[in-house]
């Protein structure tokens, strides 16, 4: 046990992205002619809020990521989880590219616009179990998405809310099989969605429409890790995770103040 626990530690420390590191990747960053900025919202940008329309991204970041977004040849994306209605809410008075639901929504230029054709019909017969298990844990509720069923447990009691959780995906595994749909199993929340959608996707989408000489992607949950596994073997692109945990990112940074401060540098 105590040997398993080094272990972890000392990962933890590998990648923690020192001064040196930093420094490197600012260098990179203003060299590079053509860069794409990935971007996470809740848990990377702004602290995870027991009521969601409560995570508003602080006026100092706004102003850091609009300096960013003006430079010539940075292509910046906020990729979220998040409804696009939702996301929209917090981040509609900024002019930014968002990629939306995990990458179901695109909005550019302004306009929101659907990048998969699945039919919903699936959702209804995924209700019932939903409903079940919301039942079961007072204060857990769901959130119909256009492409999504999703099961939020933050506000409820925490042991409860991840006992139930762990049912809610043993059920949900008995029933996806016959359709063509994914769990994610994220940050207090369990998630239904189409197979072709997610992170990783999205981000092969973006590849395909366009060239750029250095990434950056910076995320904190699992369903990022998809964005960083994308990454892996895509020397130009720098992966960072933000908080605990085991990741297939090439860095970590402790908190999203942290975050801040690195977004910060890299506008001036
Ligand atoms: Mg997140």
């Amino acid at each position: 046990m105590s040997s398993r626990n080094e272990k972890e530690t000392l990962f933890e420390l590998v990648n923690l992205m020192n001064k040196k590191e930093k420094a490197e990747l600012i260098d990179k960053y203003g060299k590079a002619g053509k860069r794409l900025v990935l971007l996470d919202y809740d848990g990377t940008l702004v602290n995870y809020e027991l009521i969601p329309d409560d995570a508003i991204l602080p006026e100092h970041l706004v102003d850091i990521l609009i300096k960013i977004i003006d430079k010539p040849g940075t292509n910046v994306f906020i990729i979220s989880g998040r409804s696009h209605n939702d996301i929209d809410k917090l981040l509609g008075h900024i002019p930014i590219k968002i990629i939306a639901e995990h990458g179901a929504m695109i909005k550019e230029n302004g306009h929101w616009k659907n990048q998969i054709s699945d039919n919903d019909q699936w959702k209804k017969d995924f209700f019932p179990t939903f409903n079940r298990i919301t039942d079961a844990c007072p204060k857990s509720f769901v959130e119909e998405k256009s492409f999504s069923l999703t099961w939020h447990y933050r506000n409820a009691e925490p042991e409860l809310g991840y006992e139930c959780s762990r049912e809610l995906i043993q059920l949900l595994k008995g029933m996806i099989n016959s359709y063509n749909l994914k769990i994610l199993d994220g940050n207090k929340v369990v998630e239904v969605l189409t197979i072709e959608t997610g992170k990783g996707s999205a981000v092969k989408k973006l590849f395909e429409q366009n060239s750029y000489d250095f990434i950056l992607s910076i995320g904190d949950d699992a369903t990022d890790e998809e964005m960083f596994e994308f990454f892996l073997h895509q020397s130009n692109a720098i992966t960072i995770k933000v908080g605990e945990g085991v990741t297939q990112a090439r860095y970590k940074l402790n908190s999203i103040s942290e975050v801040a401060s690195l977004l910060k540098q890299l506008s001036g």
